[in-house]
């Protein structure tokens, strides 16, 4: 691929790659593209981070992933968001306050039993078994019916829409030029190009990259791979502040549950709070009535919160996979387009590594990472 970086403030219609959507997953392969000396165009149909890398929980967590992930996520963790600022230039804003997933019933502590020793059998010693008393010193408001916990140091949270911005401001400053309000409406290829239309203009780039969320699946149809891909909406709550009671990020086992306080004080209440996608409108409307059991059980572990208030409550609209792992790889019918969709309600933590991975697929032919389980063709 030729080795050039686009004039500045000039409007390219043709570059090396056109990375279509403007997520965390796409500015970050814009980025690393960039990176590598490519000259990249990235088109964003509504403004980056509008969907769900601007809107999400902000958990940055190697806990509890599909075998498949972990090395990916360890990756993301310790390569990019650690040191986002010497590796990307910006701050990430990652706080490093550790993951403890609450174990709440003799069940839970058996499986969870389970999963740390069928991890360590894979050579995997993130995850460690704590008891109640160390659930206790780390989180001393949580009820006492908590029996034990599986602690991960090294995780913690980022602000999205901040890390989403931090990525875009490395990506324009390495070259990439960024067109928001620019819907893609047809794709097709010209001998080696692909011409893309979008907003009455037309793109031209012999590579293109797929990260277009939830809406991902219309692209992938036409670029030959019909991807089972289908949205859902996902809500969260904040509650006014409170004073400081929680460090960690905490993260339920038999119980759906995503907690976390933030340094001014608010609690955000989630765990794969699902309501209704508009996909045309682009929106998910939150339901009130289905964020009670989440509720219900954030008060149960800590009484003291009973009458805090919820202040803001919010949906977002996110993609997923039948089998809960994302599309990373490249189309079955060309080398030169890379899928990266589908990330099923945890390709925040996930977005960094994926763009360098997209970034290798298309500069080195490979990914040093084993993405085998995570290929377009397993639906095939
Ligand atoms: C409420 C909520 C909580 C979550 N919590 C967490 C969490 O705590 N931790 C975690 O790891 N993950 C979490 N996630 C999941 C995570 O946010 C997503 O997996 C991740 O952000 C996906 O990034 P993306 O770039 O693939 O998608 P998106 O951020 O959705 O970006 C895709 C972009 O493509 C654009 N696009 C689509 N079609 C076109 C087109 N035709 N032309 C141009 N542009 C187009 C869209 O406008 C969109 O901006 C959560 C998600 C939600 C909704």
């Amino acid at each position: 691929m030729a080795d050039k970086a686009p004039a500045a403030g000039s409007l390219p219609q043709g570059c090396d790659v056109i990375v279509v959507g403007g997520g965390l997953v796409g500015l970050s392969s814009a980025w690393h593209l960039a990176k590598r000396g490519l000259s990249v165009c990235l088109l964003e149909r509504d403004y980056c981070g509008r969907h769900s890398s601007g809107v999400n929980a902000g958990g940055v967590r190697t806990m509890g992933r599909h075998e498949a992930e972990i090395p990916l996520a360890l990756a993301s963790r310790d390569d990019i968001w650690r040191v986002g600022q010497e590796v990307v230039g910006q701050d990430l804003g990652f706080v490093s306050c550790g993951q403890l997933q609450v174990l709440e019933t003799d069940q839970d502590v058996q499986n969870a039993q389970q999963r740390v020793q069928q991890l360590a059998s894979l050579g995997y010693h993130h995850e460690v078994m704590i008891s109640q008393e160390e659930v206790r010193a780390l989180v001393p408001a949580m009820a006492p019916h908590v029996r034990g916990g599986i602690w991960v140091e090294g995780d913690g949270h980022a602000w999205p829409y901040g890390a989403v911005m931090a990525f875009y401001q490395a990506a324009q400053a390495a070259g990439v030029h960024i067109h928001e309000n620019h819907c893609v409406t047809q794709v097709r290829q010209r001998g080696s190009n692909w011409v893309v239309s979008a907003r009455g203009q037309t793109f031209t780039a012999p590579a293109l990259v797929n990260a277009a969320g939830a809406w991902a699946g219309q692209l992938a149809q036409q670029l030959g791979d019909p991807v089972p891909v289908t949205a859902d909406g996902l809500m969260l709550m904040v509650t006014q502040r409170t004073a400081s009671f929680l460090s960690p990020v905490l993260g339920g086992s038999s119980r759906p549950l995503s907690l976390k306080q933030f340094a001014n004080g608010t609690v955000v209440i989630g765990g794969g709070l699902r309501c209704q996608p508009n996909l045309t409108d682009r929106v998910a409307d939150v339901d009130l009535l289905s964020l009670a059991p989440s509720a219900h059980t954030v008060r149960s572990l800590f009484p003291h919160l009973a009458q805090l208030p919820v202040a803001h409550a919010w949906g977002g609209v996110e993609a997923f996979l039948p089998d809960g792992i994302p599309v990373l790889g490249p189309s079955r019918n060309d080398a030169h387009v890379i899928h990266a969709f589908g990330f099923s309600a945890h390709g925040f933590e996930l977005g960094p590594i994926a763009g360098r991975i997209v970034s290798e697929l298309l500069c080195d032919g490979t990914s040093r990472l084993p993405i085998a389980p995570f290929s377009v063709g397993r639906f095939f």
